[in-house]
């Protein structure tokens, strides 16, 4: 928490967003608002630099996202995409989605340069994934393979547990040039492309993993830090697909 954060939190609460909806076109042209305000500030804000992250508990990451539908345009939608890219990086993550810096719409980022040793590369299906932003993303679980890995948010740092989640999905999502895609993602890919489009939904990873599995990052570097969690899912107990 920081003034910055303050400062930004104070601006929220003062847009003209809040009840008093009197007709179903008037909220939508006030959320329409205030999306495009919030990304405007944002860019305007951390030009160059890098967006706060919410953590959570804040009401943002458990909203659904409104669709990105154009409100901005063009030029500031590159603009925020860059911002989410940076701020992703400097974390540094392999994905962000836009309410993880406060902006409620359907936009996410994703990259992973998968720089890990070939042992775990191999058992954990990570091959780098390039960069790309997806706006409107959405999967569908690709048969019926699952696998359990630890995964980590930057919502909440400092903890990792296991999200036994499908191993293959088919997504969809657009990219900023308006052109749709239809895609498979298996792996690594896979639960990155799951693990954000969540987020899009109002849904954490916490929600979805295995409780008992739930750790600190140092009590995982100790102990649970294999390629693939079997020691941990029977030292621990839980389940692991
Ligand atoms: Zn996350």
């Amino acid at each position: 928490m920081n003034i910055t954060r303050r400062a930004l939190l104070a601006g929220t609460a003062a847009l003209p967003l809040v009840a008093s909806a009197q007709t179903a076109s008037g909220v939508g042209r006030r959320t329409m608002n205030h999306v495009k305000d919030h990304i405007t500030r944002l860019v305007d804000q951390h030009r160059d630099g890098v967006a706060p992250i919410v953590s959570l508990g804040d009401p943002v990451l458990r909203q659904p996202a409104d669709p990105f539908d154009g409100q901005v345009d063009d030029k500031l939608l590159a603009e925020f995409i860059e911002l989410m890219q940076r701020t992703m990086r400097a974390a540094p993550g392999v994905g962000l989605a836009a309410p993880q810096i406060g902006v409620p719409v359907r936009i996410a980022v994703l990259e992973d340069p998968a720089t890990v040793s070939d042992e775990v590369a191999e058992a954990r299906h990570r091959y780098p994934l390039e960069f790309f932003a997806a706006i409107n993303p959405d999967y569908r679980p690709n048969g019926h393979k699952r696998r359990g890995f630890y995964e980590g948010c930057l919502s909440m740092p400092g903890y990792t547990g296991v999200v036994n989640r499908p191993y293959s999905v088919h997504a969809t999502y657009t990219d900023p040039t308006g052109h749709p895609h239809h895609k498979t993602f298996t792996g690594w890919q896979a639960r990155i492309v799951q693990h954000e489009t969540d987020h899009l939904r109002g849904t954490v990873y916490v929600d979805k993993l295995e409780p008992r599995s739930l750790s600190t990052t140092e009590n995982y570097l100790d102990n649970w830090n294999d390629p693939i969690p079997t020691r941990a899912a029977q030292a621990l107990r839980f389940h692991l697909d």
